[in-house]
Parts: C-alpha cells; sequence; structure tokens
C-alpha cells in the first residue's frame, strides 16, 4: 500500500478544471500584482471568517511580523507566546526587536497554558501570541480576559487554524488581529506561498495595507518604512477556488480524525484531546506516543510516512541561546517534543489507509 503524509496533487485533480480557468484568466488579464483577484479574495475571505478586513501579504511570517510593526512593538518590549508551535511564531516578535517570552503549554491540548501566562507578564509586555496549533482553538477567551486585565494586544497565529470556531466565531476574529498562512501544505494551501492579516480595527487595517507596499498610498509618495509583501494575483485566483471547498475539507479532515481516534481508543497512544468538535480543523493529527521513536521506525518499515512536529521547543532553540532558558524551564512542551508523532491526514486519505495505520500503531504496541 503507498501511503502519503499529505497529498497535494490529489486535491488538485479535484478542482484541476476551475483551477485551469482561472489561471489562464489571471495570466491573460495582463494583472499580476494588486489586482481584481486579491481585491475579490480579500472581500470573500473577510465574509467567510466574519470580520471587518482582509488583508493579504506575501506570507504568514509577514502577517506576523507586519501586525507586529503596525501596533508599534519593537525593542525594550516583551511578547508572550508558545514554545510549542513553528519557529515563525517567535521570529516575527525578534523580528521588530522585541523579546520573546515563552510559556509552557497545556498537557491535553498542547496549546498556551493560561495560567502560566500570568506568570510571565511584566511592566516591559505589550501582548500575547496564542498559536491554535495543529488547528485547535487556543484558550483563547481566557487570554483575553488576561489580555483585558493587563492591558496587552492579541494576535492569534492562526496560520493552522482556518476556518476553526469557538462559540460560533471563526478563529483569528477574536483578537486584535489574526494571522493566516498559505502556505501550499496549510488546511487553505496556495501554490506557492501567501498570507493574510485579518482585524476588525480601522487603522490597524490601514496601517498594514499601507506596510505591504513599501509604506506608500501614493505611488512613489512614502509615509511611513514598510516592506514588499504583497500577494499575487494569481495565488489570489487559486485561493478563490480553494476557499469554497474549505468547509468541506476542513469536514473530512474531522471524520478522519474521528475514525483514528476510534481505532486509536485502547493504545497507550494519547489522541489529541478536543474541547468541542467545531474548533479543531486538523491541520496535522497528533498523537502522543510512548517509544515514539522506536513506533516512527516501525511505521516506516510498514510503508507508513508520519512527521514530528516539533522536534525542539523554540526556548531550547539555538537561534534563541541569548534568552537564557534551559531544559526543564517548560517541561510540558519539553516533553511533547519527545512525544509528538504526526499521522498522515489530508482531506481525500483513504479510510482504509487508516485502518493499515491504527493496526499497525496497535501491533506495535502488542510485541512491546
Ligand atoms: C506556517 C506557519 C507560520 C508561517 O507561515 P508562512 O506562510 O510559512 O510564513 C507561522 N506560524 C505557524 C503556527 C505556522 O504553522
Amino acid at each position: 500500500m503507498q501511503i502519503n503524509f499529505l497529498d497535494l496533487k490529489t486535491q488538485y485533480e479535484t478542482i484541476k478544471e476551475e483551477i485551469k480557468n482561472v489561471l489562464l484568466a489571471a495570466v491573460e488579464s495582463g494583472q499580476y500584482i494588486m489586482g481584481p483577484n486579491v481585491k475579490v479574495f480579500e472581500q470573500e475571505i473577510a465574509s467567510y471568517l466574519g470580520v471587518k478586513h482582509a488583508i493579504a501579504v506575501a506570507n504568514g511570517t509577514d502577517a506576523l511580523v507586519m501586525t507586529l510593526d503596525a501596533l508599534r512593538i519593537g525593542p525594550g518590549d516583551e511578547v508572550i507566546t508558545s514554545p510549542y508551535t513553528f519557529f515563525a511564531s517567535a521570529e516575527c516578535i525578534s523580528r521588530v526587536g522585541a523579546k520573546p517570552v515563552f510559556t509552557d503549554i497545556d498537557a491535553d491540548t498542547l496549546n498556551m497554558n493560561p495560567e502560566e501566562i500570568e506568570k510571565k507578564i511584566t511592566e516591559k509586555t505589550k501582548a500575547i501570541i496564542p498559536v491554535h496549533i495543529f488547528g485547535q482553538a487556543a484558550d483563547i477567551e481566557r487570554i483575553m480576559a488576561i489580555a483585558e486585565k493587563y492591558g496587552l494586544h492579541v494576535i492569534e497565529d492562526a496560520c493552522q487554524a482556518i476556518g476553526a470556531e469557538i462559540n460560533g466565531r471563526k478563529l483569528g476574529t477574536i483578537g486584535k488581529a489574526g494571522c493566516f498562512s498559505f502556505f501550499p501544505t496549510k488546511n487553505l494551501g496556495a501554490y506557492g506561498d501567501g498570507g493574510l492579516v485579518v482585524t476588525n480595527d480601522d487603522d490597524l487595517a490601514e496601517k498594514i495595507k499601507l506596510l505591504r507596499v513599501h509604506g506608500s498610498r501614493v505611488k512613489y509618495f512614502h509615509t511611513i518604512i514598510g516592506y514588499n509583501s504583497r500577494l499575487d494575483e494569481i495565488q489570489a485566483a487559486i485561493l478563490r477556488v480553494k476557499l469554497k471547498h474549505i468547509d468541506a475539507w476542513n469536514e473530512a479532515r474531522r471524520q478522519k480524525a474521528k475514525l483514528y481516534n476510534e481505532l486509536l481508543q485502547n493504545t497507550p497512544v494519547k489522541t489529541p484531546g478536543v474541547k468541542d468538535e467545531k474548533s479543531h480543523v486538523y491541520h496535522l493529527y497528533t498523537i502522543l506516543a510512548p517509544e515514539r521513536d522506536e513506533l516512527k521506525k516501525y511505521l516506516e518499515q510498514k510503508g507508513i510516512p508520519t512527521g514530528i512536529y516539533y522536534p525542539l521547543p523554540l526556548h531550547l532553540q539555538e537561534a534563541y541561546k541569548n534568552l537564557g532558558y534551559k531544559k526543564g524551564d517548560l517541561p510540558v512542551a519539553e516533553e511533547t517534543c519527545e512525544k509528538n508523532l504526526s499521522l498522515p491526514l489530508y482531506p481525500e486519505l483513504p479510510e482504509k489507509h487508516i485502518k493499515y495505520i491504527a493496526d499497525a500503531i496497535i501491533e506495535y504496541y502488542k510485541k512491546g
């Protein structure tokens, strides 16, 4: 059996005709940067998410960097985030000259533990960046309450969580701003890089629109120092097609995750701890497994690819040596890095593959 961890080509086959048409139209239009597709995509995704402003940018990392910059966060400031995430969630903080402060995660959801956040707040703290890791809602309502109490901005890193919601509100629209990535492997992926900032704040939206085009509202007149960070017309055209399918794709991911959960029920692995169904879109299906490395090897021999997201928490990365953390400082994140294993999951993954994978996991632990 040929099992893929992710299969973007199969998904392409299901939307091929439409993609070909919009690509050709975009190429033939002669407008390649900040044209009609970007504009309409911004309106469509704002409406999908239920948010006032959506500003398309070059990638998810830029979305985060420009949001921090627009909020005037910089040298001397501290921003609290998760140590268990992709590097960009903290890199953006360092990029604007501020200091990332890492706080431990909840062993069940693998998201920032609100109880730990409050302990890390100082006079220098300006913002919190909760990451909705693997597509599951962080405890955003409690984080909002903490932020309000201390007058902090909340910037949601929703790069893995498009379409997930909590109490009827889409993730990314609850904080001051939400940032998304359209990297090809994300749940809503372009065929190249792309990103998005969303906000209900008019001033912040204006500022980000300015920043993405060199701080310029009128061509060749620059009011602030900006960036060159735009979404291409071609990518916007592709994303407009794919946005129509996102709910169905996320639902398919949920169904497949449910099947994994059922099949793995009586094994020593811990399946994702989910509070409510709609709050998770399973960008990744990640289990915590005893003897993780041995299990991974065993599955590999059976033709089952798996992934480790992530092998090293951010507070122990070489790039952050200067922050002075040591092993043992954030024990839950550290243990999670030793046990996590992501299993194949994508909307088109055949159920028989899931059964084969679950059987192999059951077999492995029987042997041990
Ligand atoms: C993918 C990702 C990013 C960065 O997005 P890019 O588009 O790759 O720049 C940031 N944070 C998280 C949690 C991500 O998964």
